[in-house]
């Protein structure tokens, strides 16, 4: 681009050297050739010049595409780590009824009793906290159904025995 530039702009002093040796000649015939041949090459410079301004414009509006992108990815970046952040949170176990969860290690021995989510929807990156049923015996994930969590049935508050499963 820069060199059609170049090169109409050498075309154009070529031309203005032949309209001064016309000029120096007084020659009403060579002034008249080189009149035109300068009106040619001026046309060529601006011709090399609007297609240049054509390829500025296409590479200004690349520009804003890739920075988009560039936008787009680094979201998505801190959108995986966020998610890599909260799956490391979480540890994979088997629950004294043999299924098997995943457990938030933090919430380990904790009094309020530990917090789990499902195996499948973590295997399909997704975190799901898994809801305590039948007074915590089995825990249940809106997807995937139903997990046994204890073996042993639990009493409950008025001293009732709670079947297992
Ligand atoms: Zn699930």
């Amino acid at each position: 681009m820069i060199d059609a530039i170049s090169g109409a702009i050498a075309g154009l002093r070529t031309a203005v050297d032949m309209t001064k040796v016309a000029v120096d000649t007084r020659d009403a015939i060579k002034i008249g050739e080189a009149k035109s041949a300068l009106i040619e090459r001026l046309l060529d410079v601006q011709n090399a010049c609007l297609a240049l301004q054509e390829s500025n414009a296409a590479l200004a509006q690349d520009k804003h595409l890739l920075a988009q992108e560039k936008r787009e990815l680094e979201a998505q970046i801190v959108q995986m780590r966020d998610q890599a952040n909260r799956l490391a949170q979480y540890e994979r176990m088997h629950t004294p009824a043999g299924s098997i969860v995943f457990v938030d290690k933090t919430t380990k021995g904790s009094p309020d009793g530990a917090v789990y989510a499902c195996a499948s929807c973590m295997d399909e990156g997704k975190v799901s906290t898994l809801q305590p049923i039948f007074r915590g015996n089995q825990l249940t994930c809106p997807v995937h159904g139903t997990f046994g969590l204890n073996t042993e049935p639990q009493r409950g508050p008025m001293g009732m025995l709670f079947p297992k499963k």
